[in-house]
């Protein structure tokens, strides 16, 4: 079915996946795409890029709770974070896109009130590969990554909630995939027959989905979080 509004997509992965190299790329290279920046009342830190949030006063942050003008929102370590409602109704009436990058529960709030949206769950091809990733990306501590792989266990066990599961393994077929899956999820008329069939292949419940994240879960468990 064709529609003139546009998708909500929501990006979710554990840390060390990659997301934030994926989503630059598609934003880059799709104009039609737009990111919804959320509001937090967390104070800007240093090395927080002018666009990462809209910082705002804690009151400022609770009216917009009272006024309902927020998807979603959490208190994390004192502080709240939410996705603003105007941004994204107004972006999909005029038929652009929103992509969002949200921890698991948010994601799942946020479709929860807006069923329209699409999860689609990012993984490394193995649980090796996302140690490895960590640990070479040289942003976070070994405690910092320990949490991050403890955390992984927790994103993986909830993958079949989600609604596409994508192997971030070669960037530019992440971004060709990504970019079909909004493609198909707009208008599957518009589609070819390999792109609905590369779409159906990541449908987070399909067998082989389903085999692959229960393995990767199974690696969770049984590997320590030491370096690779
Ligand atoms: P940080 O302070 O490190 O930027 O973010 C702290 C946590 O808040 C991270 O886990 C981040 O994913 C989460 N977060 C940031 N924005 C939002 C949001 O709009 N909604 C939800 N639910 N979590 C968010």
């Amino acid at each position: 079915m064709s529609s003139n509004k546009g998708l909500v997509v929501i990006i979710t992965a554990p840390g060390g996946t990659g997301k934030g190299t994926v989503i630059k790329k598609l934003l880059k290279e799709n104009k039609h795409i737009k990111y919804s920046v959320s509001c937090t009342s967390r104070a800007k830190r240093e090395n927080d890029a002018a666009s990462n949030y809209h910082y705002i006063t804690k009151e400022k942050f609770e009216k917009m709770i009272d006024n309902d003008q927020l998807f979603e929102y959490v208190q994390f370590c004192d502080n709240y974070y939410g996705t603003p409602k105007e941004f994204i109704l107004n972006t999909i009436e005029q038929n652009d896109d929103i992509i969002l990058e949200l921890e698991y529960q948010g994601a799942l709030t946020l479709k929860n009130k807006f069923p329209e949206a699409r999860i689609i769950f990012l993984l490394p091809p193995t649980f090796n590969e996302l140690k490895h990733r960590l640990y070479h990306r040289h942003n976070d501590d070994k405690d910092r990554i320990i949490q991050r792989l403890t955390k992984s266990e927790d994103e993986v066990g909830n993958a079949h909630k989600f609604d596409y599961l994508v192997i971030n393994d070669i960037l530019n077929d992440t971004i060709r995939i990504i970019e079909t899956i909004i493609k198909f999820e707009k208008d599957r008329n518009s589609c070819t027959i390999d792109e609905i069939k590369s779409v159906e292949s990541c449908i987070i419940n399909k067998e082989a989905n389903i085999k692959f994240i229960n393995n990767f879960l199974k690696d969770i468990k049984n590997h320590n979080f030491e370096e690779v």
